[in-house]
């Protein structure tokens, strides 16, 4: 018998070996940012075309390469960054495996230009699956610039696995943030399909922060320094205040390289323990700096992971540095006139429990004298008095033709109900429930759960079939977000404004509204689009009735009359009514239950 074990031709070695490198888009951006930072540019763009499906272009200003490099640089292992083993632990550099390219010219189309500072002329390159088409020298700048088009060309199974153009741009903002955030010496400019998502010019670690997340962030972030033998600690922790229930804003870099560290960040989260509200997630920008040879990032192939030396030791320094750091800003924080609340650590118990992340630029109103004042400190949510009668959620309501709609089950329920109208009682228990007599007995409805049930429906109704009703701000209500979260809203801008909302700006980080659904009040703006944020980084299918559905609820949920809150006798009989209108009055879009019913039987029952 012949033997059968053949080595694999390179282009089929270097696909398999792609399948590890490059499993998204995203993989392609962080790979090519890395490089041109090992290049030594001080200035970088990335350019993506339709999420990186059609183009991910890099251009760099760094060392550029020879001719001769150039086309090295696509064979595998091929790397100019470390000679043997021992260089593995003295890293200097991003990248070390000489894989990148080669992966990626195996399973796109990827064109190179490149230059050295001596060099007269510089190199255009063009491979398409591992084949060089076209080489040639070219007239051009110090630099170096990589096109990858058409990712995944030769692996159809890999392009249909992608997720929806939002979902694969976020992992690559996400990529683009981490490379950015630990180069504040670098200026990084991103666009997407044309449009300028960033531009960063060369600052330090604090304004780069700033410059990415927004500039509200600035008042929000502690510093953390620590230094010792084991470990320098630099960066930010976000003051307990402005945690928020998203995840996200949580960073580790060792030694300028984005990690992953569920043991170190189990140390930040315990240094804030008693300081958060439930379920919400600390912020933090943290940069390690450890000696080389005490870190292996090695363990895992797109190099998230990490291993320490010594993980005990660094936990405790960081638990340590990031309370201290914590306990420093209370300290600061502390207005000697008002009375010390020494027992209560960064009066957390009188925190303002408005939603933390978004704000309001309180300049805005132009006729307001008080709010004028540029205050440093953390504005507790935004002040617009924008008092309104509870029962305005219901204004407007007779104009949806829900009712008309639905008389039969309108006038199915009223059956229900004692005769007269006038005569049914209807009153509110502990400002939760409402309790209204019926002709059989009493029903008891859970305030909250009933409203969102009635909002969810119009809502649904309104992103579906018809658009919802707006009313006009006086003053247009503006907040600032970090970047990827004004595009998710950018994303949804459709639906939304479907529901009432009316934006006119929608751009980086700043969202600016002019009109709201009707039966949203102007305070809860800030709640609900954080809800709305939250929901949709659950990355649920791109199918539009689930998103629909997914929206109404999140929506409804954010805007319903709370526990706790009192009801007008006119308001609760239009809510009783209209609940009793919905397609489905039982249960809320989560399946909870919304009233029960307490048959004059069942009371009889109780008396026996
Ligand atoms: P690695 O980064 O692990 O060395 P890559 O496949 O990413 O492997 O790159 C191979 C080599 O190509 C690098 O070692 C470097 O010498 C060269 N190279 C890649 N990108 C650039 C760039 N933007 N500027 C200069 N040289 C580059
Ligand atoms: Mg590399």
């Amino acid at each position: 018998m012949s033997d059968i074990i053949r080595l694999l031709p390179d282009h089929v070695a270097n696909q398999i070996a792609a399948g590890e490198v490059v499993q998204r888009p995203a993989s392609v951006v962080k790979e090519l940012l890395e490089n041109a930072i090992d290049a030594g540019a001080t200035q970088i763009s990335l350019i993506i075309k339709d999420a990186g499906k059609t183009l991910i272009q890099v251009i760099d200003d760094g060392k550029g390469m020879s001719m001769t490099d150039a086309r090295m640089a696509f064979e595998r292992h091929a790397t100019s960054k470390i000679t043997n083993a021992n260089d593995l632990f003295n890293l200097h550099t991003k990248g070390f495996r000489g894989e990148a390219l080669a992966s990626v010219a195996a399973i796109a189309h990827v064109s190179l230009k490149t230059k050295r500072e001596e060099d007269d002329l510089g190199t255009i390159l063009e491979i398409e699956g591992s084949n060089v088409v076209n080489q040639e020298p070219v007239v051009t700048t110090k630099g170096t610039m990589i096109s990858v088009r058409n990712l995944f060309y030769n692996v159809p199974a890999r392009r249909k696995f992608l997720k929806s153009d939002n979902v694969e741009l976020r992992n690559i903002t996400d990529e683009f943030h981490r490379v950015a955030m630990a180069h504040p010496q670098v200026g990084l400019k991103f666009s997407s399909n044309d449009t300028e998502l960033f531009n960063l010019p060369i600052s330090n670690y604090r304004q780069r922060i700033v410059n990415i997340m927004g500039a509200k962030t600035n008042e929000k972030l502690v510093p953390v320094e620590e230094e010792t033998e084991l470990v320098k600690i630099t960066g930010f922790v976000g003051k307990p205040e402005f945690a928020r229930k998203t995840k996200g804003l949580q960073y580790f870099f060792v030694n300028d390289r984005f990690i992953k560290h569920n043991y170190l960040h189990h140390a930040v989260t315990s240094a804030f323990e008693g300081l958060l509200k439930e379920k919400n997630n600390p912020t933090y920008f943290l940069f390690l700096d450890v000696p080389k040879d005490s870190v292996d990032i090695n363990i895992h192939p797109t190099k998230t992971e990490v291993k320490f030396d010594d993980e005990h030791s660094l936990y405790a320094i960081v638990r340590a540095s990031v309370k201290h750091a914590l306990g420093q800003f209370s300290i600061n924080a502390i207005d000697f006139d008002k009375e010390p609340q020494y027992e209560v650590p960064y009066e957390y118990t009188k925190k303002n429990t408005s939603s933390p992340k978004i704000e309001v630029n309180p300049d805005f109103n132009p006729f307001s004298s008080s709010d004028t004042s540029n205050s440093s400190k953390p504005s507790p949510s935004y002040s617009k008095p924008a008092p309104q009668a509870w029962e305005s959620l219901y204004a407007g309501l007779d104009e949806s033709s829900t009712l008309q709609d639905e008389t039969e089950e309108v006038s199915m329920t009223t059956s229900m109900f004692e005769d007269e109208k006038v005569t049914r009682n209807i009153f509110q228990l502990q400002r939760k429930f409402i309790i209204s007599t019926l002709k059989s007995g009493m029903l008891v409805i859970h305030q909250n759960r009933a409203h969102e049930r009635v909002l969810y429906e119009q809502l649904l109704k309104h992103i579906t079939v018809q658009r919802g009703t707006s009313q006009q701000l006086l003053f247009p209500l503006r907040l600032n977000l970090p970047v990827d979260e004004v595009s998710i809203l950018t994303q949804l801008q459709d639906q939304l404004e479907q529901t009432g909302f009316i934006f006119k700006t929608l751009v980086n980080n700043v969202v600016e509204i002019v009109g709201l659904p009707i039966q949203l009040k102007e305070k809860h703006v800030p709640e609900v689009l954080e809800t709305i944020i939250r929901d949709s980084e659950l990355d649920l299918p791109k199918e539009s009735f689930s998103q629909s559905d997914r929206l109404a609820a999140t929506m409804a949920r954010g805007m319903a009359i709370r526990s706790g809150e009192s009801m007008s006798q006119e308001a609760m009989e239009n809510l009783v009514d209209e609940l009793f209108a919905c397609k489905e009055s039982e249960l809320t879009a989560q399946g909870k239950k919304v009233f029960i019913n307490i048959t004059g039987e069942s009371l009889n029952l109780k008396f026996n």
